[in-house]
């Protein structure tokens, strides 16, 4: 079966920043759940979350917090005259929603809401009108010859062709104002749920699995459009549900999420499915001798590769692999020429300030590895700052600057005799540079050598090596799966 990462999917926005907000806090009350995904509940009942459906059960004076979905003003008056500290996670999208409708009641217009009347986010927003202001939708079509003029919006995680429809439909009877948006990021993840099932399409049997809680509102619309669009759907929730699930006769597969789950689910569905490593780490080498061939400088060479290391983290995130770590510059590669040794460092420098923005629409954390005490002030003051603001996403690149597998091991020695202890494997462990990051599962060297060069050294006791004469800038998405395909193999055996 081929399987393929549908982009964009995953968490919004709207989610990631109601996260982020969330994960500071501890012991709060949250009315209604945060985001629909059992996974992000659990992890926020382990934080001391408790979750309310009524705001009259959160104590006077407690913290709560609103989630995305938004509340009804009612709710945040109630919590105000109670002495509640309120921390709102509210999404722009649902807010602005609520604004178009106060906005709509103090012109005096009938408002429609079109959404599912059980829905969090439709209760809030139906909170904004007043007694007889709802639209019903079987009288007052006309004023007096005239048709009457009403506001219309929607509920953002609805399916945006159904919208549409239910728009154009009140068109013929009313003289509609709508704000009727399905928001940014459901409409990206349908429409490309519905371009993979056009590509899809082609004389397969191909099939749209979701990923995504049944109490999602937008995974279950993902499901429905890729269903509209003809394509076998499977929904789960967990990797139990997809462990269940006999995909026979399918053979081609679109993997999609909803905007509430979280990447780690979906990087271990896509791992489960692929059987595919966690963690691949990448000996870069061959820039300087491709820049060579080519009568090109050596800098030439190296930029090549820092973009094909771009492209390489793409591809790693679309088949599920969590953990990328690559090798830049070794603590040996110090003794290059310095005109060479200092374009490469402001190469560094350069990169991190244009990868910036991929790393936050990729959700991509950075680190460094590496004796961090060789780099400048303003090179270090650089990563460092890039590692806090990327700390909170779950895939991860990590690159060895100033790094030596032998120099690893001696550092984390040192720290050992500093504290006077006695190391075991796992001590040793604890005092490598990155020791929650998991071992390696595949090693790819490219370049044509077939050597570990000091190359997380501890790290890949027990990893597979791939090897492959290509030079790095060369390496192309094509090489990647048959040395992911080669570590499927032999995964495993040993
Ligand atoms: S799905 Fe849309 S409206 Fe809902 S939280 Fe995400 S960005 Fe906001």
């Amino acid at each position: 079966m081929e399987i393929e990462a549908i982009e964009p999917h995953g968490l919004c926005s709207g989610v990631n920043a109601a996260i982020a907000k969330a994960l500071v806090l501890r012991n709060v009350y949250c009315l209604h759940e945060l985001v629909h995904n059992e996974i992000i509940i659990d992890e926020l009942k382990r934080l001391g979350y408790r979750f309310v459906k009524r705001i009259e059960d959160v104590p006077d004076g407690a913290a709560v917090v609103f989630s995305a979905h938004g509340v009804a003003p009612s709710v945040r008056e109630y919590a105000v005259a109670h002495g509640m500290k309120v921390v709102d996670t509210t999404c722009p999208f649902v807010a602005r929603a609520h604004k178009a409708v106060r906005n709509f009641v103090k012109r005096g217009l009938k408002v429609a809401v079109i959404g599912d009347t059980n829905h969090v986010e439709v209760i809030g927003i139906l909170g904004e009108v007043p007694n007889g202001q709802l639209l019903d939708v079987n009288k007052g079509k006309r004023q007096g010859g005239v048709r009457a003029r009403v506001g219309v919006v929607a509920q953002t995680t609805m399916n945006a062709d159904d919208v549409t429809r239910q728009v154009e439909k009140l068109r013929k009877v009313y003289d509609v104002e709508s704000v009727a948006e399905v928001c940014f990021a459901t409409k990206e993840r349908q429409d490309a749920v519905r371009e993979f099932c056009v590509r899809a399409a082609d004389g397969v049997r191909f099939a749209v699995l979701v990923l995504g809680s049944q109490k999602s509102a937008n995974s279950r619309r993902l499901a429905e459009v890729a269903r509209q669009c003809g394509a076998n759907v499977f929904m789960v929730g967990t990797m139990d549900e997809l462990r269940a699930i006999d995909f026979s006769g399918v053979e081609r597969m679109g993997v999609t999420s909803g905007a509430s789950t979280p990447e780690r689910f979906f990087n271990e569905a896509m791992r489960f499915l692929r059987n595919a490593p966690n963690h691949v780490a990448i000996i870069m080498d061959g820039s300087g001798r491709w820049a060579m061939q080519r009568g090109k400088r050596r800098g030439e060479g190296y930029e090549a590769g820092a973009r094909m290391l771009v492209d390489v983290l793409k591809w790693c995130g679309a088949r599920g692999i969590r953990y990328l770590t690559v090798y830049a510059f070794s603590t040996e590669s110090w003794k290059r020429p310095r005109a060479e040794v200092d374009g490469l460092m402001k190469l560094f420098a350069r990169m991190l300030k244009a990868s910036e923005r991929e790393f936050f629409k990729n959700r991509v954390r950075f680190r460094m590895i590496g004796r961090r005490g060789d780099l400048s002030p303003k090179l270090l003051g650089l990563v460092e700052g890039l590692e806090a603001r990327t700390a909170h996403f779950e895939r991860e690149l990590i690159v060895a600057i100033s790094y030596g597998g032998r120099a690893e091991i001696v550092d984390a020695v040192n720290v050992a005799i500093e504290k006077g202890e006695r190391l075991t494997e796992e001590t040793l462990r604890s005092y490598l540079y990155a020791p929650d990051v998991p071992d390696p599962d595949l090693v790819i060297r490219t370049g044509g050598e077939s050597s570990t060069s000091n190359f997380l050294l501890w790290e890949s006791a027990h990893s597979e090596y791939y090897f492959t004469d290509t030079l790095w800038p060369d390496f192309s998405e094509k090489e990647l799966d048959s040395a992911l395909e080669s570590y499927a193999m032999r995964h495993g055996a040993f």
